[in-house]
């Protein structure tokens, strides 16, 4: 029943152009988006909209998760770092894509979030790709750099500069980016160079606050 309806999603998104490779098609319609998904709003599992997993956070919605996985170009064996794993679904994707002989560090600073995503994680067969940190994502994560892909799944004042320090010379960086909490416009930034990065704006979103030492302040 649910792997009809996760077909009829991805093929949606397929019509409507945010799913564009065969990597993310095939990642998208592997992973159980349902398994992510708190139970008061599985039913909504396959609906294309953001949902609440609690502590005031959500889970993105698919075509989110679909932009990022396209725009960053995310391939077999990187090594990525994911800010913000709420329950984990984007890093599953990415993990799929990625597959055995890449791995996914995702960073949350709201630990009842981080232990629901590993458990999602383990659940589905994903856990031994994606390490699941409790951190404030804001400064990285030094340890594992340099990274070849990093996306920032909430909005922050700015890109936080451990972030762009971390990336791989030829790597990429998706980030929201705006002066209000909850409204920002979508980069795409290109390391060409220590120092030099080219950036793009992929248009408005809404993503919740990133908080911490190189976002917003916790109110
Ligand atoms: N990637 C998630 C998914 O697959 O649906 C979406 C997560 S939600 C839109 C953003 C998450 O970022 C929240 O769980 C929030 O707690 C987390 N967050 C906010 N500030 C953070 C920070 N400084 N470090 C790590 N996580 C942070």
């Amino acid at each position: 029943m649910m792997i009809n309806h996760r077909k009829e999603l991805v093929r949606r998104l397929l019509n409507a152009g945010y799913i564009r490779t065969d990597s993310v098609r095939r990642a998208m319609e592997s992973v159980p988006r349902e398994e992510f998904i708190p139970d008061n709003v599985k039913q909504y599992a396959y609906v294309d909209q953001p949902l609440p997993i609690g502590h005031g956070q959500t889970i993105s919605a698919p075509h989110m998760v679909a932009i990022i996985c396209e725009e960053l170009e995310i391939d077999e064996g990187m090594k990525i770092l994911e800010i913000g794993t709420g329950f984990g679904y984007n890093a599953a994707v990415v993990a799929d894509i990625v597959g055995k002989k890449g791995h996914v560090y995702s960073i949350e600073r709201l630990s009842d979030l981080a232990d629901k995503a590993r458990d999602n994680l383990k659940r589905t067969g994903y856990s031994d790709r994606v390490s699941v940190i409790v951190a404030d994502g804001t400064s990285g994560f030094k340890e594992e750099s340099p990274f070849d892909r990093i996306y920032v799944t909430a909005g922050a004042p700015d890109i936080p500069e451990p972030l762009k320090e971390q990336l791989k010379i030829g790597g990429k960086l998706l980030a929201p980016v705006g002066q209000s909490d909850f409204t920002q416009e979508l980069f795409i930034v290109e390391k060409k160079a220590q120092g030099k990065y080219k950036v793009r704006s992929l248009g408005g979103v809404a993503f919740v606050p990133l908080i911490g030492k190189h976002g917003w302040p916790e109110k």
